[in-house]
């Protein structure tokens, strides 16, 4: 089982020296950190798609004039995740399954490209999804589900743990060790999804649980204050947002051999994934 870090989704973002903060040129932009999943027997799982091509192709009609000025998104389809899975060789029809984090634009967003996968989400998410109103219609497109998925809903847990959190095994009979592992606050069904490589260590996509590396840092620094105010105004739960957010911190420096944590925007975090990266020696 291979397990490659992908790009797929470029921002610019509004205002990038108060978001991000005081980073060089080349970090000063967010991520789409996604998860391409060589299965030895079940094709090829894909961790969130980040932006699809009907999105960028499209971009004010299915993405909204208000987000593109904010998110700034790169609009060149060569970073969809059906691009890079055609640039490492592979069929994106082998896709059988994907598994969300959560349903906003930019991490469900290249579901068309997909059409024959089977689509895991826990079920509040996609309820939340469904009956979204006001500002929150900007985050959830109905674009990204028009083609009627193979939706997979998946229940809140029912028993299983996984180092202390609560987990959901959404692809019984499927051969890597994956989990959902509910993370609600940024959106009602919002999940990390945790993913066992070959040398036995887990990585767990904490999604939007969090924005900036300082969050899981164990020095306690903070997040640069546009990030801070972005959690605030995207999060549906303050509370649940902040106690996961110190319970992923936990995680992270308490279990540093068995589990590498992560989110989806942060761009030093993808880099240290990447080849000649700090844990690329664990892509296999
Ligand atoms: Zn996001």
């Amino acid at each position: 089982m291979k397990i490659h870090h992908l790009d797929c989704g470029r921002m610019a973002t509004i205002f990038p020296r108060i978001v991000l903060g005081a980073v060089g040129p080349s970090l000063r932009h967010m991520v789409c950190h996604c998860l391409l999943i060589e299965t030895p027997r079940d094709g090829l799982v894909l961790v969130d798609t980040g932006y699809g091509t009907d999105q960028l192709a499209q971009p004010r009609v299915q993405l909204g004039r208000l987000f593109l000025s904010v998110a700034r998104p790169d609009l060149n389809p060569a970073a969809t995740a059906i691009a890079r899975i055609r640039a490492l060789g592979h069929d994106p029809a082998d896709v059988r399954h994907i598994v969300l984090t959560h349903l906003d634009v930019d991490h469900a967003g290249g579901l068309p490209d997909f059409p024959a996968a089977q689509v895991h989400v826990m079920a509040r998410e996609r309820e939340a999804a469904l009956a979204a109103r006001g500002r929150h219609r900007m985050r959830y497109r109905p674009e990204s589900w028009a083609h009627q998925p193979r939706w997979h809903l998946h229940a809140d847990p029912a028993g299983e743990r996984w180092l202390g959190f609560d987990a959901v095994r959404p692809l019984p009979g499927v051969d890597p060790d994956l989990l959902l592992v509910p993370l609600a606050g940024h959106s009602p069904g919002h999940c990390g999804v945790a993913v066992r490589g070959q040398d036995d260590r887990w990585r767990l996509h904490a999604g939007d649980a969090y924005f900036h590396r300082a969050t899981v840092a164990p020095d306690g620094d903070r997040p640069p204050l546009g990030l801070r105010i972005f959690e605030a105004f995207t999060q549906t739960t303050a509370s649940l947002r902040r106690r996961n957010q110190q319970r992923l911190r936990t995680l992270a420096s308490e279990h540093p051999d068995q589990v590498a944590v992560f989110c989806a925007h942060d761009t030093v975090e993808l880099h240290r994934f990447q080849p000649g990266g700090e844990f690329s020696q664990i892509l296999r």
